[in-house]
């Protein structure tokens, strides 16, 4: 594959091929009713934290459904075009919240507005927390839910936009069936990923483009929350039935031997490969905020930025593979960070 220039409508940017440019680089970016009702577990009331009916699965990664993710996938399709602004993105918002709150979790609205080439725009992250404090989680799960505004096609972003979201919702049931993990995770919809014309630097800040995960890990950095992550994965684009995660060979190395041994472990590693392109995604600010990210982003993807990026290419067993490759790496992680002399440093046998 040819570099990709920083001309068009590319989420790559030409970095500088000197990693210590690189580094300075990132550190200005930083300072700078659906068709598918999500079923109620049997023992929770709308708008009560449910109480798992036994005790944690072991194997909790075995727990996600891909059929469930894509029906959240689905029905974040069926409200059409979702640009950050529009009415469409509310309703978006009005769909993962719901979800989150029927599976226990608190959603905080995290509100800016911010400079576009078409004017200032209002953006809404939602920040889901288990749990009544902000203080217990260690690890974030992260995506986008806005999907890119154009004036000449009509675009739904099934797979960049919707499928790491329905992926996320349904994360956040899994989670909650084991309380103590989920109050270890924290999960952020970010709004405002896409760059509203293309993604650019002014005086080397970014001005365009990944508006929310700027604005929250400006914010992390601010209030010293980002020393209590240990890492974070961020999903973008997994929903394709040809799954070939495309990972930023910036990402952390630590980070990414971590994942390759946790699809190693569930015989999911040919689905992951690295690029020979640096990526620019919403995992670029957390890292320059000291939070070590692993963007999980399937860039092969043909129908990227078009009209016929729809459901049709999209496979329940893509959002399985990925959503169950993270449950496990988050329980393995979580153990690190807790210091457990019972949790084991190393993948053992199931
Ligand atoms: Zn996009």
């Amino acid at each position: 594959m040819a570099p990709t220039t920083c001309s068009g409508l590319s989420r790559f940017l030409a970095w500088p091929k000197s990693k210590h440019l690189l580094r300075i680089t990132l550190a200005f970016l930083v300072a700078t009713g659906s068709a598918c009702k999500p079923q109620p577990s049997a023992d929770s009331e709308p708008g009560a934290q449910p109480t798992p009916a036994g005790p944690p699965p072991a194997q909790i990664w075995k727990e996600f459904s891909g059929e469930k993710a894509f029906a959240h996938t689905k029905a974040q399709c069926n409200l059409g075009p979702r640009p950050s602004g529009s009415p469409e993105l509310e309703k978006a918002r009005k769909l993962i919240t719901a979800e989150l709150e029927r599976n226990g979790w608190k959603v905080e609205r995290q509100t800016f507005t911010d400079q576009t080439p078409r004017g200032p725009v209002e953006f809404v992250n939602l920040i889901a927390r288990f749990g009544g404090s902000d203080k217990t989680q260690q690890l974030l799960v992260l995506s986008h839910y806005d999907t890119k505004i154009f004036d000449t096609i009509r675009f739904i972003g099934a797979s960049d936009g919707a499928s790491s979201t329905g992926a996320l919702m349904e994360l956040s049931r899994v989670l909650a069936l084991d309380p103590a993990f989920a109050r270890r995770v924290e999960l952020v919809f970010f709004d405002g990923e896409e760059a509203v014309v293309q993604y650019r630097q002014t005086n080397g800040v970014l001005t365009d483009g990944l508006f929310g995960s700027r604005h929250y890990a400006k914010d992390l950095a601010a209030t010293g929350r980002n020393k209590q992550f240990r890492a974070g994965v961020l999903w973008d684009m997994i929903g394709n039935s040809k799954l070939n995660l495309t990972l930023d060979p910036e990402s952390p190395p630590q980070l990414m031997q971590e994942i390759f041994a946790a699809a190693d472990d569930l015989h999911a590693r040919s689905a992951f490969s690295i690029s020979d392109r640096t990526i620019l995604d919403d995992h670029t600010p957390l890292n320059a905020a000291q939070v070590p990210t692993i963007d999980l982003i399937g860039f092969d993807y043909p129908y990227w930025h078009t009209a016929d990026d729809t459901l049709d290419k999209l496979s329940p067993q893509s959002l399985q593979t990925v959503g169950a490759v993270t449950l496990r790496w988050l329980k393995i992680a979580a153990g690190q960070k807790a210091g457990s002399s019972a949790t084991p440093k190393q993948y053992v046998g199931e």
